[in-house]
């Protein structure tokens, strides 16, 4: 059996480190905020190269509480891809504005950035690119029409923890950027986790403040706001896991790497693309392939775990059927939602397991 990830192998391999951290939160009640939370965004800012972290509930929380912060609400528009996690863009509802979706750039599977400006009217307040997959949004034409329009950009780093572009870090390039920490996420709490990021001083406050109640000191509420914060337990876990996080995107690469090389040369498989002169994180391996599911049910007839991530497009989604959608208005998104599938891919996956499925990958297209 070879599993689509492997949560437990991770742990088993830094037990005794992560028990000791848990343990020690455990030991002195903060279970709330103090000195791990502090210590984990003090870290992660410096990792990432910003200013400011801020711990929230959860990487859907974050996006939210970017958006309201910058004062996004009823009236406006948010402009995001097509294709990713629900979270973009039911967030953009959630702050009363409306979501504009737009079609993906070809083999990249983030945001086209030559569909946006069309996009674009006097109620666009931000865009919300998604570096998907681990894979960077084309940041510079995104940045150019934010400068150009007077629009926040927020980048959805949920999947690109450490990802690059052009020597860049994922999120440090807009206004704010959020991460989840989701357990299966490239750095995963046990349990919800998520952070914004920002340069910006007063957002930055703004958004701490929003995030636990309205108040930067205790029952001194400026706003109202809301109960999303980051708890002690899970930030003593990522602050163990950030110390390897650099080994485990060296892992998922060379995996990525491996698979590239022994996928190669099969007419009906294509292979993740990495944008040129920037770093892939591989939070997914994703492959899109002639009769997928029929090659979805061979691997999983083989033993081995493949993913659809998503199978169907957001605007196509039943919730967004008031938008009054069809797959032509975004046909690269609609067309890749058939050949897309995740392959297993996790930092402690060994070699003769990534052999093993591409083999059957191989075997199924007779070759
Ligand atoms: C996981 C994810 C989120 C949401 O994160 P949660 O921590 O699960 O709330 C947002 N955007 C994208 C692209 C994601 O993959």
């Amino acid at each position: 059996m070879i599993p689509f990830v492997d949560l437990k192998r991770q742990y088993l391999n830094h037990r005794v480190e992560l028990d000791a951290a848990i343990q020690d939160v455990l030991e002195n009640t903060a279970f709330i905020g103090g000195k791990r939370v502090k210590d984990f965004e003090t870290a992660f800012a410096k990792a990432l190269g910003v200013k400011h972290c801020i711990g929230v509930a959860n990487g859907t929380d974050a996006i939210y509480i970017a958006m309201k912060m910058m004062g996004i609400g009823a009236g406006d528009e948010v402009i995001t891809v097509a294709n990713s996690w629900i979270s973009t863009s039911e967030t953009i509802t959630q702050t009363g504005a409306k979501v504009v979706f737009v079609d993906v750039e070809p083999d990249q599977f983030t945001i086209d950035p030559k569909l946006i400006e069309a996009k674009i009217t006097p109620r666009t307040k931000a865009i919300i690119p998604v570096h998907f997959h681990g894979n960077v949004a084309d940041m510079d034409p995104i940045i150019a029409l934010c400068k150009k329009h007077g629009l926040k950009l927020i980048e959805d780093c949920a999947q690109a923890h450490f990802s690059q572009y052009k020597g860049k870090n994922a999120g440090t390039m807009g206004d704010a950027a959020t991460f989840s920490y989701y357990p299966g996420k490239n750095l995963g709490a046990y349990g919800d986790a998520g952070a914004v990021v920002t340069n910006d001083d007063a957002l930055a406050e703004k958004m701490r403040m929003y995030a636990n109640h309205g108040a930067l000191v205790k029952h001194a509420h400026q706003i109202e706001g809301i109960n999303s914060r980051l708890d002690s337990i899970q930030a003593a876990i990522l602050g163990v896991k950030l110390n390897h996080l650099p080994t485990w995107t060296a892992n998922r690469r060379k995996n990525a790497a491996l698979y590239n090389e022994l996928l190669q040369g099969i007419p009906q498989v294509k292979l993740p693309v990495e944008r040129e002169g920037c770093k892939h994180t591989y939070h997914l391996y994703v492959i899109r392939a002639e009769n997928r599911d029929g090659l979805m049910a061979h691997l999983a007839a083989k033993g081995t775990d493949s993913v659809l991530h998503y199978p169907t497009i957001l605007p196509l989604l039943e919730a967004y059927g008031y938008l009054g959608h069809t797959a032509a208005d975004f046909p690269v998104g609609y067309a890749y939602q058939q050949q897309i599938l995740s392959l297993p891919m996790f930092p402690e996956m060994r070699e003769d397991e990534v052999r093993i499925v591409a083999a059957a990958i191989r075997e199924f297209y007779g070759g």
